[in-house]
């Protein structure tokens, strides 16, 4: 059964490949339907903070096996990410959302900066904001932006779309098809269990503060709307 619990403030976590549509580059389409479900769950009232990835352009652990410096590879990254974000700006503006993109590393003529209060003003005023850049520092994966992110903007949880699985698994559905989908979990059980969640740091900083996480399969009819207001879809990992 759906069970609704309406969130006040959430915070949704996109991976960039889900915006190239499978491949390298942006599919206008898929961040066009995508925008087109964050406006509904805006419109009926939820106040919407957004982190995207860039595995869509570039991932700094890829490029380094290709032998590029890590470091300037991660900033590639984190820059591919800014186009995302402008992306998914242009398809709330014309669903009629009043958006603010604010990144991590300065860019004032593409974007705000990142400032906290701010992003939670404009959230107040029914604005949607997404955080680009990542955190502006190499070596941090967009999973553990989106917790901090979350925590930092006082969020009541954080949703953590994926693309090609229903939500946490019992085991890899890939290796294993009697593989079935849990539907609560505790942080600590989830550890235990060694059940693979989102990367670890970002598990540890929402287990250690206490976020409660949604993670969902965002390909179903209308799941991020759903996951937006509050309807128990996909795994929900309590503290
Ligand atoms: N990145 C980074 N610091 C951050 C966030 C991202 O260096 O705080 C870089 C990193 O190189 C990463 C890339 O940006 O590989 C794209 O992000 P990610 O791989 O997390 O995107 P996703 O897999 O969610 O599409």
């Amino acid at each position: 059964p759906a069970i609704s619990r309406t969130y006040n403030r959430v915070l949704l976590k996109l991976s960039g490949e889900v915006f190239g549509g499978g491949s390298i580059g942006l599919d206008p389409d898929v961040v066009k339907g995508i925008a087109a479900q964050m406006a509904q769950a805006n419109r009926a009232g939820v106040q919407i903070a957004v982190v995207i990835g860039g595995g869509n352009f570039f991932r700094g652990a890829e490029l380094q096996q290709r032998g590029m410096d890590r470091v300037r590879a991660d900033y590639m990254g984190m820059l591919g990410i800014v186009m995302n974000c402008l992306a998914l700006q242009d398809f709330l503006e014309k669903e009629g959302i009043e958006t603010r993109v604010q990144t991590a590393i300065t860019m004032g003529q593409v974007a705000e900066s990142y400032i906290p209060r701010r992003a939670i003003r404009h959230m107040e005023k029914g604005r949607l904001v997404i955080f680009g850049a990542g955190m502006g520092m190499p070596f941090f994966s967009t999973d553990t932006v989106a917790v901090q992110r979350a925590l930092e903007s006082r969020c009541d949880a954080v949703l953590i779309a994926k693309n090609g699985v229903e939500g946490v698994m019992t085991a890899d559905p890939k290796k294993d098809p009697s593989a079935t989908l849990i539907d609560e979990v505790t942080y600590q059980e989830a550890m235990e269990r060694e059940l693979r969640v989102i990367d670890q740091t970002a598990f540890a900083l929402g287990a250690e503060n206490k976020l409660p996480m949604v993670v969902f399969g965002m390909e179903g009819e209308g799941n991020i709307t759903r996951a937006l207001q509050g309807e128990r879809i996909g795994t929900l990992v309590v503290p």
